[in-house]
């Protein structure tokens, strides 16, 4: 009998795998090898997408075989060396890209050119010497043969290195071989694409010109603005490809589509070389005569030996050249795929291993009972058979500061999805401090009735059952983005204006004074006196009257509108804003000042605590904002009435500082989450003391 994907080696794993040729990818344990003598066994941390790993799990060339694990560009650090390793040692950063063994005794492993091996294994969706499949990179842990495995120099960022092992040396390799990298040469690049930047980085390092070919004029402002190519032709542009007649030393065309050979061949120099990499699933014109006609040369190339994979990644280093990436969680990888298919994507994805690809596990050991109920009640309700409670896939999710947040799913046998899914918030402990929860829970409910927000399913005592929204949280770079923060902004103004229930005063002041009650209970005299908390009062008594001077807009604010509190369907582009743990009535600007201030803020970064308060928005920035902000369909906001808003949000920051430095003190005491609260308090306060002088003028201090 065929042992199961677990059970066949010692070493359990765990990934994501396309069980069959719809390609859909889900959560998979398996097992690995137990690392023998040359062996390198390493935690996975980033593995690029790359084109060959969405025509593997769709079963595009035919030789697919399933469970199918793709990612043959994989990239992480080093936790165990077998005895006979010379190369690699613990915590060494290392990748695998397409190849996992190959013969060892071929004219080609003999000259450093494994890739061209007849008897090469492949990364994934082949067959190891030991005669089981191999898998790839979107999972936990690799083992593989030294041979086979490079150093990533330090200087590079593991996330735009991980493409390096696949796109990198397949266009690194053709131009070292085929003598297409003397300073001075001019090359062609066919694509603007995953392959086509490398190649174009990788050209221009060593010192040639670089023309770009692409169909797409689009393409043109990026390839020679943001990526540095000297000139770029629309290749069914007749005039444009006439004029570079005869002028290119070699061309690298990293094309896949069925498209004619005859024009490209026609912009070489005499002795020119025309490189192809794509893999067309027709077979292209050859036009001989043009060839004699200049003695050309039409060769393939494909990835590169280990050697020079290696030359590669110290080329990249020396010259700092990484891939441009998206990088992505690992329960996005079915939509990526889904964008890749549509060239919806620049110019790689690189699936964050390390923090988002979670074993499958229980909360805290095992589902409470309660939540038990609630989900098979959920599932009953929708017509779903589920057998076995423990069979469901619990993902934990990144990112909720004061909730554990959960993916929770099971098959479904409709035929429709594979998976039901639902979203399952645990309680935080000790956030009754700052939020009364059935307000919260509230809250929740009227936006759901408004059509905000995922709708609530079920409740359990230590938390609650959401709807599952299929949308993608924002990063902080995306709030950034012109187009999205004009959606934000449209989108926050309609939040404002929701009739929600209670009375609509103003709960910032005293909601401030409750926080630093608290905080004197809780802290020393000695935090006290660091945090210069006995002087508080007074400044926000100081705040209240200086801000509340004149006439400002009430409105329901979200009063936490970070990043990760705001989704996106990438499809409709409508915004979702989730958790409304201290959305109250509130001044509007105060709620646009929050929003600003959060931009300085990265908590996906390996020091999520510290704020940058050199990327707080410019005045441009805040304006535009601001004009978004006040626009609809049929009023368009005067000057005078932008700057005003701005400059009320700019003083309203002050409060925000002092706000979310109270809470950071009491964080620090009562949340267990693994963030550093009392630094990220000490960087609100500072910057509250230092930009009060500018915002407040002389009339602030006289109080
Ligand atoms: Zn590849
Ligand atoms: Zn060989």
């Amino acid at each position: 009998m065929v042992e199961s994907p677990e059970q066949q080696h010692p070493k359990k794993a765990f990934g994501w795998a396309a069980r069959d040729s719809s390609g859909v990818l889900s959560p998979f344990k398996f097992s690995r090898r137990e690392p023998g003598k040359n062996d390198v066994t390493f935690k996975v941390l980033y593995c690029g997408i790359c084109h060959t790993d969405l025509d593997m799990i769709k079963n595009e060339w035919g030789n697919s075989t399933y469970p199918l694990l793709p990612g043959h560009e994989i990239v992480g650090v080093v936790t165990e060396v077998g005895i006979k390793v010379e190369k690699f040692k613990v915590g060494d950063h290392v990748g695998v890209g397409y190849m996992a063994g190959s013969c060892q005794s071929c004219d080609s492993c003999s000259t450093n050119a494994e890739n061209y091996c007849p008897k090469m294994i492949a990364t994934f969706g082949d067959i190891y010497h030991d005669g089981t499949p191999t898998y790839g990179g979107y999972s936990d842990i690799m083992v593989a043969n030294e041979q086979f495995v490079v150093r990533i120099p330090g200087s590079l960022p593991l996330d735009g290195a991980a493409p390096l092992l696949c796109a990198g040396v397949t266009t690194y390799s053709p131009l070292r071989y085929f003598g297409l990298d003397k300073p001075g040469m001019h090359v062609g690049v066919v694509g603007v694409g995953g392959l086509g930047h490398v190649a174009l980085k990788f050209a221009k390092a060593m010192g040639l010109k670089v023309t770009m070919i692409s169909t797409s004029p689009k393409k043109k402002e990026e390839a020679i603005e943001n990526l540095g190519a000297d000139s770029f032709l629309i290749s069914h542009d007749d005039g444009q490809m006439q004029g570079a007649v005869g002028t290119m030393d070699g061309i690298i065309d990293t094309v896949s589509a069925v498209h004619p050979l005859l024009p490209l061949v026609g912009l070489l120099k005499s002795n020119g070389k025309l490189v192809l990499l794509g893999v067309p699933d027709k077979p292209l014109q050859l036009p001989v005569f043009p060839l004699l006609m200049g003695r050309k040369i039409i060769a393939g190339s494909s990835i590169g030996g280990m050697k020079e994979t290696q030359e590669m990644f110290d080329f990249a280093a020396k010259h700092n050249i990484t891939a441009n990436v998206e990088v992505i969680s690992v329960d996005y990888a079915n939509t990526a795929m889904e964008r890749l298919l549509k060239g919806d994507i620049r110019y790689r994805f690189v699936i964050d291993i390390g923090n988002t690809l979670h074993t499958i596990g229980l909360i805290k050991g095992r589902l409470p009972e309660e939540l038990k109920k609630v989900l098979l009640s959920v599932a009953s309700e929708w017509g779903d058979v589920v057998d076995d409670m423990n069979g469901l896939q619990v993902i934990p999710l990144k990112g909720a500061m004061t909730n554990e947040v959960y993916q929770i799913s099971w098959p479904t046998k409709n035929g429709v999805d594979l998976f039901r899914k639902v979203l399952v918030r645990v309680y935080g402990e000790g956030v009754e401090v700052f939020f009364n929860r059935e307000d919260e829970v509230q809250t929740f409910e009227c936006m759901s009735k408004h059509g905000q927000g995922p709708r609530l399913l079920g409740r359990f005592a230590e938390g609650r059952v959401e709807e599952f929204i299929h949308a993608r949280t924002l990063s902080a770079a995306d709030l950034r983005d012109p187009e999205i923060s004009a959606i934000i902004a449209a989108k926050l103004r309609e939040f404002h204006n929701l009739d929600m229930p209670g009375p609509r005063n103003v709960v910032l002041w005293d909601r401030m004074r409750n926080w630093l009650n608290e905080v004197k209970n809780l802290c020393s005299i000695k935090d006290i006196q660091k945090f210069g908390l006995d002087t508080l009062e007074e400044e926000i008594s100081m705040l209240e009257k200086e801000l509340s001077q004149g006439y400002q807009q009430i409105g329901f604010c979200h009063n936490d509108l970070q990043y990760g509190n705001i989704m996106m369907d990438e499809e409709t582009r409508l915004i979702t804003i989730i958790d409304y743990e201290y959305a109250s009535y509130n001044p509007v600007a105060y709620d646009l000042a929050n929003h600003f201030c959060e931009m300085v803020a990265n908590y996906h970064s390996d020091t999520p605590h510290v704020l940058d308060y050199r990327n707080y928005p410019g005045l441009e920035e805040r304006q535009k904002f601001v004009r978004a902000y006040l626009s609809s369909a049929d009023y368009e906001p005067s000057d005078a009435e932008v700057e005003q808003l701005v400059e009320i949000t700019d003083k309203y920051t002050l409060a925000n500082h002092l706000f979310w430095g109270l809470w950071g003190i009491i964080s620090g005491y009562v949340n267990k989450i693994d963030f550093d609260y009392v630094e990220y308090a000490r960087q609100r306060f500072q910057q509250y003391w230092l930009r009060k002088p500018a915002l407040l003028g002389s009339s602030g201090d006289s109080l």
